[in-house]
């Protein structure tokens, strides 16, 4: 006599990157998942340039996804620069920058819409021996066989299963602006609109690239120049006073862009003009929108606690510096789909899980902490330490990439 199959049901608690690969490579392996966002529309907003990597749109298909539209913008390498703007060093390395909403996009058409709830928050988990139970917000309760906490550097998942595991602030921001290709002058266009570039001015790092126009255009003068300037910034007074909006609100962890008072954006520009290299300069200059980015680390010692997974950002956040935070909730979910098509105990198939992503984690936690401890330490340039082993050819090599292969499970990252 044969017996019905039970689907194994897994609940993914935030829809955003992280949640809709595990989602989607999960779906595709035979289990019933229902994703659960506490934003009810507009996540493609969010996020402007990131690197396009063979691994990842390897992931994407991978995940029954596919990009469409234009690739990105096309770099060859990245060349550093000092504060005069002389050429500091140069690494071939040929990218695609493309946006991160194409990404969520394509992961997001993949995915059975009927299964994706927006606008609904998990507020609490319990794990049980039959299941574990999710409390929405909403008064709503369900059950699932696996939670995948996909929730972000503020998880809320994660504050319930290792509430000890707290975001660290690094002592400095990142300004982020974004321009209009049309805005920038012939020089900078002609000169450097099209490099990768890595600037050090004096105790702060400026890296600029270019980027598809907001319709997503390569048409040479509709694309846009994307910038961060990281800056030191000490916590207690100045950080509290840059995340105040004009209303006198404190805003937490960041503060959304448009209620960023006009003042932090003038001093920002005048810093340009006395800090940055010409044409540089420009790019602050002539932004209409910028965004203040507050740098945390967060390191998780576990990232399995019986049914219940981190993936992504809830898991582990490194710097910006390293630049691969899409490419890790990938790699995070394939590890976790392909660990549960291995070991059919959901509990066993989660250590194995861990065991799996923890080196890879906190080796992008540790390679942030080491491109960016020159800002941190208020030093004049990477390089003033040499103990940080970080000339400029260097630290343009090993930004925004994956940690070398030999330094995934050397924590100490020491080379
Ligand atoms: C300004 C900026 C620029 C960046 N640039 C790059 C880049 O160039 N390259 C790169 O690789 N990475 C970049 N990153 C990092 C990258 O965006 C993240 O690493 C990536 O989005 C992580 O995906 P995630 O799904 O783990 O988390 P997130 O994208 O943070 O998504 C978490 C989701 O969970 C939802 N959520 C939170 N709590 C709940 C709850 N209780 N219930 C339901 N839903 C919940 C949130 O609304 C959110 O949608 C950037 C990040 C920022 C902020």
């Amino acid at each position: 006599m044969s017996q019905a199959v039970r689907l194994r049901t897994a609940a993914v608690v935030g829809g955003s990157v992280g949640g809709l690969f595990a989602a989607n490579l999960l779906a595709r392996r035979g289990w019933h998942v229902t994703v659960f966002e506490r934003v009810a529309e507009g996540l493609q907003s969010r996020g402007a340039g990131i690197a396009m990597h063979d691994e990842l749109e390897a992931l994407i298909t991978a995940a029954g996804a596919h990009l469409s539209g234009p690739g990105g913008g096309r770099v060859d390498g990245r060349t550093a620069y000092d504060r005069s703007g002389r050429r500091l060093a140069y690494f071939h390395y040929p990218q695609v920058l493309t946006s991160w909403a194409r990404v969520f996009n394509a992961l997001q058409s993949a995915f059975p819409p009927a299964d994706y709830h927006g606008g609904r928050e998990v507020a609490a988990i319990e794990d049980g021996p039959e299941g574990a139970l999710l409390r929405l917000a909403d008064g709503h309760e369900v059950r699932a066989d696996l939670v995948v906490g996909a929730d972000g550097f503020r998880s809320t998942v994660r504050a319930q299963v290792a509430p000890e595991v707290r975001p660290r602030y690094a002592g400095y921001v990142a300004w982020r602006g974004l321009v209009e290709e049309s805005e920038l002058s012939e020089r900078f266009r002609s000169e450097v609109f099209e490099r990768y570039a890595f600037i050090f001015p004096g105790g702060s790092q400026f890296i600029g690239y270019c980027v598809a126009g907001s319709d997503d255009s390569l048409t040479p003068g509709r694309r846009r120049y994307n910038f961060l300037w990281y800056y030191p910034v000490d916590e207690d007074g100045e950080l509290a006073d840059l995340l105040t909006d004009a209303a006198g609100r404190r805003h937490e962890f960041s503060i959304p862009p448009p209620l960023i008072r006009p003042g932090h954006g003038e001093t920002l520009r005048r810093r340009a003009a006395a800090l940055l290299p010409a044409p540089f300069h420009e790019a602050v200059q002539r932004a209409t929108q910028l965004m203040i980015q507050p740098i945390y680390d967060v390191e998780s010692r576990r990232i399995a606690f019986g049914r219940i997974a981190l993936v992504g950002d809830a898991a582990f956040v490194a710097r910006p510096h390293v630049g691969i935070g899409v490419l890790k909730a990938a790699q995070d979910a394939a590890a976790l789909a392909e660990s549960l098509s291995q070991e059919p105990d959901v509990q066993r198939a989660l250590a194995r899980y861990q065991a799996l992503r923890m080196p890879a984690g906190i080796a992008a936690v540790r390679l942030g902490q080491r491109l960016g401890a020159f800002i941190e330490r208020r030093l004049e340039a990477p390089w003033t330490d040499p103990a940080l082993g970080l000339r400029a050819e260097r630290v343009i090599e090993i930004s925004a990439r994956l940690p070398a292969e030999h330094e995934v499970g050397d924590p100490a990252c020491t080379t």
